[in-house]
């Protein structure tokens, strides 16, 4: 199948409520453009500066989203134009990103990311981590940042039970804190485990090797 087609398939078999994020990092302009013209309006990358070139390239419509590590000093990048920054994963990041949305007039859409899996390489906050900085916005100390839900990555396992446990980790501190903080998007599956994901409640797949093939 193309390219499109990937897109097209995955569309239809994810319910109308999940977003289809389309992880383009490493892909050519011409590979987006195919998805583009599909009717995809959500990419993730990871890396600023390529967000940034395609983001240049490429119709204004699209809503563009962080989904990788980010460098506090890489920030100022992306926030003039980037939708939604899922790797939200300290609170350094969170001030710099702050400041950086005050300066471009707008209030930030951001996720934070937290820790599932039980690798050691992967990035997020702990529970404890994730309350202090919904503490910090409920005080209104972050005016230019709105923290619209949670992220998380489950281990790279084919360990389907465990990666089952780790994304009913992330839904139960979501269904926590989803009323008091008005909390509307869950981030979690990829293109090996999206659909066991969507069954444990993501609003928001990130599909990348499954649209655009391998990297
Ligand atoms: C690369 C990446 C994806 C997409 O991975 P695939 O397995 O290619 O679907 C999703 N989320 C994050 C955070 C990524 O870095």
């Amino acid at each position: 199948m193309s390219i499109k087609e990937n897109y097209q398939s995955l569309q239809k078999n994810i319910p109308n409520l999940v977003t289809l994020v389309a992880v383009s990092k490493t892909k050519p302009i011409v590979d987006l453009e195919q998805v583009y013209e599909a009717g995809c309006r959500h990419f993730g990358e990871n890396k600023p500066q390529e967000m940034l070139l395609k983001y240049q390239t490429l119709p204004k419509d699209i809503n563009w989203h962080m989904i990788g590590h980010l460098q506090s000093n890489k920030a100022k990048i992306i926030v003039p134009f980037v939708h939604l920054i899922h790797s939200v994963d300290s609170l350094k990041l969170l001030q710099v990103i702050d400041n950086e949305a005050k300066k471009n007039n707008k209030i930030q859409n951001c996720l934070l990311q937290i820790f599932i899996a039980k690798e050691e390489t992967k990035f997020g906050l702990s529970e404890s981590e994730l309350e202090e900085i919904l503490q910090i916005i409920d005080n209104q100390l972050l005016k230019n940042i709105a923290i619209i839900g949670l992220m998380g990555m489950a281990s790279f396992t084919n360990d389907q039970t465990q990666v089952k446990q780790e994304f009913q980790s992330l839904k139960t501190l979501f269904d926590k804190y989803q009323q008091k903080y008005a909390l509307k998007v869950l981030s979690m599956g990829m293109s090996g485990d999206y659909e066991l994901a969507i069954q444990e409640g993501s609003t928001m797949v990130r599909v990348g090797s499954a649209i655009f093939g391998t990297r």
